[in-house]
């Protein structure tokens, strides 16, 4: 890549961080730093490289979308990431959303160190995105899994954090069970292409959950065995 681009890009993050933040969504100095770090553009296919920065979801592989900025800066800031964090997504597909996780929960320059465990379902999503995070140098700070993730990562848990980027009929009971005390967890709810809510979970210290309705939301469907039969 050349310096040209490199410096259009950059120039674009800052807009629509910018943007994201006259809009009233972008609050979070943790996601602004993410957002402004991360190159969306080397998660994108080539060929939708200049809309990357446009707040859209945009097409991945398989049918799949890479999620609008707008929809993973308000799950980042619901979820309250914090360095240290251990987190759980279901639904890698380009990768982006778990480089954003990774910068939040490991930052390069700090000795704390979470990490991010992805679980992506379509084997050639998992070599897209394990492909962009190496590239991009999240590779050390994301694990990158295929498998069915609606059963969550039992080997894993417990999970500070867990975010689902598949909208499903409701929280899948093993993820309930794999977030820590204390923990939140966030996650479309909802039939595919109908109406569906962004939902929050928080687990307390006693083991209860408080569910929140986050609002309106578009996402493609969670499949697997807490999913969608399609
Ligand atoms: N977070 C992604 C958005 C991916 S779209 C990004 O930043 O690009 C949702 C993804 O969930 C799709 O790639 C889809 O294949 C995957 N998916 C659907 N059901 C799944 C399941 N049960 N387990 C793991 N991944 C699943």
């Amino acid at each position: 890549m050349n310096l040209g681009e490199k410096e259009f890009f950059q120039r674009e993050r800052e807009r629509l961080v910018r943007q994201l933040e006259r809009e009233g969504i972008l609050k979070d100095p943790y996601v602004k730093r993410a957002l402004l770090r991360v190159p969306r553009e080397e998660f994108v296919l080539p060929e939708y490289k200049r809309y990357a920065y446009v707040d859209r979801p945009l097409p991945i592989l398989a049918g799949q979308t890479i999620s609008a900025p707008h929809m993973c800066c308000i799950m980042c800031q619901a979820l309250e990431l914090r360095p240290g964090h251990k987190v759980l997504e279901v639904g890698t597909g380009s990768g982006y959303h778990a480089a954003l996780c990774a910068e939040i929960v490991a930052p390069e320059d700090s000795e704390v160190k979470g990490h991010v465990y992805t679980v992506e379902i379509v084997p050639e999503l998992v070599e897209f995105a394990r492909e962009n995070l190496r590239r991009t140098g999240y590779l050390d700070r994301v694990t990158v899994i295929h498998g069915d993730g609606s059963k969550g990562l039992p080997q894993f848990a417990p999970f500070d954090r867990i975010l689902v980027t598949a909208a499903g009929p409701d929280v899948p009971s093993p993820l309930l069970e794999q977030l820590r005390r204390g923990g939140r967890l966030v996650m479309p709810i909802g039939p595919p292409h109908g109406i569906q809510i962004l939902v929050l979970v928080e687990k307390d210290e006693k083991g209860r959950y408080h569910y929140k309705n986050l609002g309106g939301c578009l996402f493609v469907s969670l499949r697997g065995e807490y999913g969608w039969k399609l």
